[in-house]
């Protein structure tokens, strides 16, 4: 039987549209969703992402993909009752090499989403980003900290879209009463990442797996707190089925050190890498830490997965692709 979420035990939760679903988080979203037995529209342009990551959920009689960039509108037939927005480029490789397409998709694509929220009376969730908080002066980060982001540096394009589309999301929300809430989500990774997204974990593994020296940015001392998806996922819909508004951080308080994670990658994958060192990006944050006490406190949400299980099961995951792709080849 199916079972629907609720949110303030009034609202029913039966159809719920994912923008950028076809991505790494989104995929794994409407996997989650679909397991709860709400139906899923996913809306994607495949900019970033691929109609691969959803196949296995093709057959899903509750599943729809509708390919729709939701820059130049969004207009799903039928019923909703919860739109979660996480189209976006989302990894520093794709929203460099794509400034403007970022932009557009925090501006014009949170304005068309938020619309479709209003039409259909629906609850609202925006994926936001730790990166709001940019090189932070505080640490870890608390959600009533605004942050300290250069808006014409590289990253600004992807940083200032999201604090727009956070200002955008609590415009709707105190001018046309829409019910909205906003998710801070801080690195997360697991299955499904492109292994030339240039974010560190696919590329260490990628890196290992092949015998190559690991590309560590500066000396490595730099810091990030890593969230295993299936925990990012759990907590953004506790907040999506709660009636909480946010901003909520969601992320894994463990903090480690880019060169501890090199080093954790080479010995899961049992390679005999060496670790190298690269120029440090421009504008690059030296700590990143959530404070996730709003989340424990208001959602009972508390990350699972240790950092040394997530990549173990990473780690294979990437495995097994180069195996098939091998296999493949020939
Ligand atoms: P991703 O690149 O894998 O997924 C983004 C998806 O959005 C892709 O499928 C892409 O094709 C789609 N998309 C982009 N522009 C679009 C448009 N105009 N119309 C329709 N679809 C479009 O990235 P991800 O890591 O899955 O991130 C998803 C969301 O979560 C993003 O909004 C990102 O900012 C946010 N987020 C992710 C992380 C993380 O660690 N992965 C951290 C913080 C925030």
């Amino acid at each position: 039987m199916a079972v629907h979420g609720t949110v303030q035990g009034t609202r029913e939760i039966n159809r719920a549209v994912v923008t950028g679903g076809a991505g790494f988080l989104g995929s794994h979203l409407c996997e989650q969703l679909l397991e709860r037995g709400v139906e899923v529209v996913c809306l994607d342009n495949f900019l970033t992402g691929s109609p691969q990551n959803v196949l296995h959920l093709m057959e899903h009689p509750g599943f729809r993909l509708v390919r729709c960039d939701v820059t130049d509108y969004v207009h799903v037939p039928g019923p909703v009752d919860l739109v979660l927005h996480f189209a976006s480029p989302a990894s520093p490789l794709d929203y460099l090499k794509m400034p403007i397409e970022t932009l557009k998709v925090g501006s014009l694509g949170t304005l068309h989403t938020l619309g479709l929220a209003k039409e259909k009376g629906a609850r609202f969730l925006l994926a936001s980003t730790s990166e709001v908080y940019g090189d932070p002066l505080q640490h870890p980060q608390r959600e009533d900290y605004w942050g300290n982001v250069n808006p014409v540096g590289p990253r600004g394009v992807y940083d200032e879209a999201k604090r727009f589309s956070e200002a955008l999301t609590t415009a709707y929300r105190t001018s046309q009463g829409i019910d909205t809430a906003i998710v801070r989500i801080f690195n997360t990774y697991g299955p499904r990442m492109r292994a030339d997204d240039g974010r560190a974990i696919p590329a260490f593994v990628g890196q290992a797996l092949s015998g190559r020296p690991l590309t560590v940015a500066g000396d490595g001392s730099q810091t990030r707190s890593i969230c295993y998806v299936d925990d990012t996922v759990r907590g953004i819909l506790a907040l999506a089925f709660s009636g909480e508004t946010g901003p909520m951080n969601i992320g894994n308080p463990d903090e480690l050190s880019m060169l501890e994670l090199a080093r954790w990658i080479v010995r899961l994958t049992g390679s005999e890498s060496e670790v190298g060192f690269i120029d440090l990006p421009v504008d690059d944050p030296k700590v990143r830490r959530p404070d996730t006490t709003l989340a424990a406190e208001r959602l009972d949400w508390h990350p699972s997965v240790s950092s040394e299980e997530g990549l173990r099961r990473t780690v294979a995951w990437f495995a097994a692709q180069r195996d098939e792709a091998a296999a493949q080849a020939g």
